[in-house]
């Protein structure tokens, strides 16, 4: 991942956390370290009380190898995601569990209130788990962005503009008296996922197709590096064009998955739907901007079997295949990976959708065919959450803010 190189705690802190029990054998080639540097590292971390032993392992004819896992209770992050309607909050505990979830609702509008709201989320987390604040060690704040420079009037999603912004960031430190780090939400399950799932590890090149209550967004690995880009805004798959023909798009180009696969556009077509009268009406708003309420019309109309509802939803999950599939071909990727709150309900479906396209790869015999499943993150909006937290977890010991020997000892 993009971070500067570790140092060897901090690495076999991360391998454990990926690996889940480690014994002191497997840690030396994993880590390139010496045996005996690796005694001393594992020695302090276990006094530190980041680790412990987990039981042993018989080794036919030979010393039974003592087994070590991360001491879950050694510190925790706060992971928040702000999207229309809910703001997302999740306490992770150091091996990367998640330990106490608390959804907002309504997220707010404006970086003051933006900022209060999360600092007021997270201490009510807290108390909610019965953690203490001196043991989390940090905030990962997960959500759309960057600001999209191409609009001339303020950006749609309300803080899509603000909360990149480094002084929300500096606010929440201030207010909470702890490190805070800002990302993509795709980016975040992009780099949660390498973080806790041997299979994106072992496909070293994949894509987090992430569909939130407004906006789609694609966190991409390559090689095992996040790609970031020149604006950091590498990913952004809704601006895929489907149709030069299509109809002109805010960013400039036309026809982009952005007018087909975000739900603003399949609730748009929906209520011209409805207004057009053929079909019973699904049930969205009339008018106004979209809202998750009325995706969740969509979808329920659809798993009820509404012809339209049904024909929208597979159409949509069809364009949102074909952008993924591209992403894949491109970058040659062999793994992609589905998450955010704009898939509840219809995530086989669209996973459908894009194992079809994968199937079809397979049988003319093409190389570029590619795994496809949900994250592991968890479901709906938890996963850029987790993600969030676990950029916290992951920053090496050496970063400004309470080290986990602090929090450990708190
Ligand atoms: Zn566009």
């Amino acid at each position: 991942m993009d971070r500067p190189p570790l140092d060897s705690r901090s690495l076999v802190v991360r391998l454990m956390r990926a690996h889940g029990t480690l014994s002191r054998v497997e840690l030396v080639p994993l880590t390139g370290l010496t045996a005996a540097a690796m005694t001393n590292i594992v020695r302090d971390l276990l006094l530190d009380g980041l680790i412990e032993e987990a039981g042993s392992l018989g080794n036919t004819g030979g010393k039974p190898r003592t087994m070590l896992r991360l001491r879950a209770e050694a510190g925790y992050a706060m992971g928040v995601t702000i999207d229309l309607s809910t703001t997302q909050f999740v306490l992770v505990d150091f091996a990367g569990q998640v330990v106490g979830r608390l959804p907002v609702q309504p997220s707010v509008r404006g970086a003051a209130e933006l900022c209060e709201s999360i600092a007021d989320g997270a201490s009510r987390l807290a108390a909610q788990a019965g953690i203490a604040m001196e043991k989390i060690l940090g905030v990962g704040v997960a959500g759309q962005g960057p600001h999209d420079p191409f609009l001339a009037t303020p950006a749609p999603a309300p803080y899509a503009d603000q909360w990149l912004d480094v002084g929300i960031g500096r606010a929440v430190e201030e207010r909470l008296h702890m490190p805070v780090v800002l990302q993509n939400d795709a980016n975040a399950v992009a780099a949660g996922e390498y973080s806790l799932s041997s299979d994106a590890r072992a496909s070293n090149n994949y894509a987090v197709v992430y569909l939130g209550e407004s906006g789609l967004g694609s966190g991409i690995v390559v090689d095992g590096q996040l790609v970031l880009g020149s604006n950091s805004y590498a990913g952004a798959i809704a601006h895929l064009s489907m149709d030069v023909n299509g109809p002109p798009c805010f960013c400039g180009s036309q026809g982009c998955l952005e007018l087909y696969g975000t739900p603003r556009a399949m609730i748009e077509a929906v209520r011209r739907q409805d207004a057009a009268g053929t079909d019973s009406p699904i049930g969205v708003s009339r008018t106004g901007p979209v809202t998750p309420r009325d995706l969740r019309a969509l979808y329920s109309a659809a798993q009820n079997g509404h012809p339209y509802a049904v024909d929208q939803v597979n159409k949509v999950a069809r364009y949102v295949a074909a952008a993924a599939a591209t992403t894949a071909g491109l970058l040659d990727l062999n793994l992609i990976i589905y998450a955010g709150s704009g898939f509840s309900g219809m995530e086989t479906v669209f996973l459908e959708a894009a194992q079809e396209v994968s199937d079809r790869f397979r049988r003319v015999g093409a190389r570029r065919h590619f795994a496809v499943r949900s994250s592991c993150l968890g479901s709906g909006n938890d996963s850029a959450a987790v993600g969030g937290a676990l950029g916290v977890l992951e920053r090496p010991s050496g970063a400004r803010g309470r080290t986990t020997a602090d929090a450990a000892r708190a």
